[in-house]
């Protein structure tokens, strides 16, 4: 099973996808974390990519290409794998079609997250990440117990650099010009299911698992 969460940023693609990791079985390949981790252990992808992600940019093509190619290859994915933040633009989603065709594999259902751009700000501005765990909070609506730290873990909670007002807008922006178009994209293929992703994180999952399975 292949599943692609599409939306814009603070849509709710990674907070679904840890939950559909445990109701499907199937692991989560975020090209974020992904791209996040690389520049943690300070390896030449990370170097390359840091630039571009603080800007709101995308990472080029050939990078995340070169990252996502090279997971898909790990025994955890054999069975199917969860899509979040990838692909990102037509070039990525024609390379993707050809990775799975070489592999006999195909896309199961991609699930599109609406989310008005006004609660999409709100949530994006207010999210912090432990540094440690990687755990998620939100100042508003998921405050941790102590001001600042990990109810897990204690470690300290961080804003993500590209969290900040004027990154979000470019986000956004880019989100608008290069990834909406894929809508379009799957549309043609029949593969695209969309659903809102606002209200409860349960009711967005239980709407989910009913696209997928439809
Ligand atoms: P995310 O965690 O998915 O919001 O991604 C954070 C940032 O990583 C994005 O703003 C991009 O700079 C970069 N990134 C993540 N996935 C991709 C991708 N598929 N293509 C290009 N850049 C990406």
């Amino acid at each position: 099973m292949i599943i692609l969460l599409l939306g814009p940023p603070g849509s709710g693609k990674g907070t679904q996808s840890k939950f559909l990791i445990e109701k499907l079985g199937i692991p989560q390949l975020s090209t974020g974390d992904m791209l996040r981790q690389a520049i943690k252990s300070g390896n030449e992808l990370g170097v390359k990519a840091e630039s571009f992600m603080k800007k709101g940019a995308l990472v080029p093509d050939s990078l995340v290409l070169e990252l996502i190619r090279e997971r898909m290859k790990q025994a955890d994915a054999a069975k199917g794998f969860i899509l979040d933040g990838f692909p990102r633009n037509e070039n990525q989603a024609k390379a993707l079609d050809e990775i799975l065709s070489s592999e006999k594999k195909n896309i199961t259902s991609v699930v599109a997250l609406q989310v008005e751009p006004k609660e999409l700000i709100s949530r994006l501005s207010g999210r912090r990440t432990c540094k440690s765990c990687g755990a998620g909070f939100h100042v508003d609506f998921q405050p941790s117990k102590v001001f600042g730290k990990c109810d897990k873990c204690a470690g300290e909670l961080i804003q993500r650099p590209d969290d900040s007002p004027s990154v979000i807008e470019e986000r956004l922006n880019v989100y608008r010009s290069q990834t909406e178009p894929l809508l379009n994209y799957y549309s043609k293929q029949k593969l695209l299911k969309t659903i809102s992703g606002e209200g409860e994180t349960n009711e967005v999952l239980h709407r989910i698992l009913e696209a997928v399975k439809a």
